[in-house]
């Protein structure tokens, strides 16, 4: 038998409140609402779908207040970050109401047809699995494009977090969207893997970890069904000597501990030429000093907790490990007294090959420091990783940056800027941090069938 959910505050650790899991028979009963209304949400016309994103967009800033509430009380963060989570998800919502007519247009192609077309129709039922980092973004910005382009889809949100999957599915349902159309599944990962295999699902969307993808990924292709994956990273962060130190230092502090450093696009290994690495990491650990752990819902809070406790554990034990084998710790370096899962703004320097702070990804608030020669070493460094999500380089020479970006190997590469999602930009990784693209024009081309049409 599944366990309920339990929706714990990780600031106190207490749990407030705890929600039945679904039963058999109602999973069965929203796979079939979805599959019945697959037809008819794809016969909608873009023009009815795009409304109900507008609806939605209205909705989450009506509601902004309210919304962050729940997702600081369900996985930490800082409340002024989740207010900034809603109010993007109103702009995804705009952004394909917007543009999804003209992204899914008929597209002609001359050929040796009388009239030949690429035409982009829905695939059916989609499947979101989500994890709770950005417990609403992750969810708007994979059903925006799905919902425009006529896909009706079930969510399969992270165990932590089901208050917030359902207040999606509130918003969704009290924008219009008829019945079968957004449906919030509270499932277990074992129960999702069926709902994965079943038959009514035509494709998957999942953002995780590694472990979750491989898992899916290997059902999904088994029963011959698309999947998009946005895995883990361990994005780096050069400094070039050109750099305007200032700027970098600031952006680098945001770009690690945002959301309590819990983001896949968050700076994890910072790539720092000799000529300013003292420089760099005498700022940078002032910085670092300055966060202010305490309530997410206070605003003078800089620092947000961990979202579980063996998230911290697992944390704590690669820290650990990476000063075993030799980092120097500069800051921080463990959990904080008192309530809920806390930990310390950490800081490692002098960090190198072998160690988990070099190979694997750091879901929490320690930045990792690598020492480079020159921009060579820097990017060989920068590169050296079986993640490639996003990264970023930064230098006065615009030009200089711009070389180097090229050569990163990830999905999202950016020149004297934090990595950061944007509805209008495609997003997504290479390597072990997963495939496909979410967002702009090819996100809402991964879930659609660009059919050939020719006329003789
Ligand atoms: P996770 O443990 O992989 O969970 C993600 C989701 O997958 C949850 O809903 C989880 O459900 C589900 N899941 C796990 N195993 C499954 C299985 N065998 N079958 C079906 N569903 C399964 O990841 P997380 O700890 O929530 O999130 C952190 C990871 O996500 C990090 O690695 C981070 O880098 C990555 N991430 C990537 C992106 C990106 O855009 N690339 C964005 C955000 C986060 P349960 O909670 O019930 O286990």
């Amino acid at each position: 038998m599944p366990k309920p959910f339990e929706s714990t505050n990780p600031h106190t650790g207490e749990v407030v409140e705890t929600l039945e899991p679904m039963s058999e028979a109602a999973v069965e009963r929203a796979l079939a609402a979805a599959a019945e209304q697959a037809p008819r949400w794809a016969e909608q016309g873009i023009e009815a779908r795009c409304a109900l994103l507008r609806a939605a967009a209205k909705l989450l800033r009506e509601r902004k207040a309210a919304l962050a509430r729940i997702i600081t009380l369900e996985m930490g963060k800082l409340i002024g970050e989740a207010e900034a989570e809603v109010e993007k998800c109103a702009l995804v919502c705009d952004y394909y109401a917007d543009n999804a007519g003209a992204q899914l247009a008929d597209s002609p192609v001359a050929s040796d047809a009388s009239r030949s077309l690429v035409a982009y129709q829905p695939l059916g039922v989609l499947m979101a699995i989500m994890p709770w980092n950005f417990p609403f973004w992750q969810v708007l910005r994979c059903a925006a494009p799905a919902l425009a382009a006529g896909n009706p889809l079930v969510l399969k949100h992270a165990s932590n977090v089901p208050r917030c999957a359902l207040a999606i599915e509130e918003v969704l349902r009290d924008a219009g969207a008829p019945p079968g159309v957004f449906q919030t599944l509270l499932i277990d990962a074992k129960t999702a893997e069926g709902v994965v295999a079943d038959a009514r699902i035509r494709g998957v969307s999942l953002t995780g970890s590694e472990t979750a993808g491989r898992r899916v990924a290997s059902i999904a292709g088994e029963h011959l069904k698309k999947t998009v994956l946005e895995l883990g990273g361990s994005d780096a962060f050069v400094v070039l000597e050109d750099a305007d130190l200032e700027l970098a230092v600031s952006t680098a502090v945001k770009a690690r501990f945002l959301n309590a450093g819990q983001s896949c696009i968050a700076a994890k290994r910072f790539v720092l030429v000799d000529a300013i690495a003292e420089r760099f990491l005498e700022a940078f650990q002032a910085g670092i000093a300055a966060l202010s752990p305490g309530d997410p819902l206070e605003d003078k809070t800089t620092l947000a907790p961990l979202a579980r406790k063996d998230l911290r554990e697992t944390l704590h034990e690669q820290v650990e490990a990476s000063l075993g084998a030799g980092a120097r710790l500069l800051h921080g370096g463990k959990s904080l007294d008192g309530p809920g899962w806390h930990y310390a703004a950490t800081l490692l320097d002098q960090v190198t090959p072998g160690m988990p702070a070099y190979e694997d990804e750091l879901f929490g608030p320690v930045a990792a420091v690598i020492r480079a020669h020159d921009e060579a070493a820097a990017l060989r460094i920068a590169n050296d990783s079986r993640f490639g999500l996003g990264g970023s380089v930064w230098t006065m020479d615009a030009a200089r940056g711009e070389r180097f970006a090229r050569q990163m190997a990830c999905g999202c590469a950016f020149v004297n800027g934090m990595v950061k999602s944007d509805p209008r930009l495609p997003f997504g990784g290479i390597k072990d941090s997963g495939y496909g693209r979410e967002l702009g024009t090819p996100g809402i081309h991964e879930f659609v069938n660009a059919k050939t049409l020719w006329v003789g």
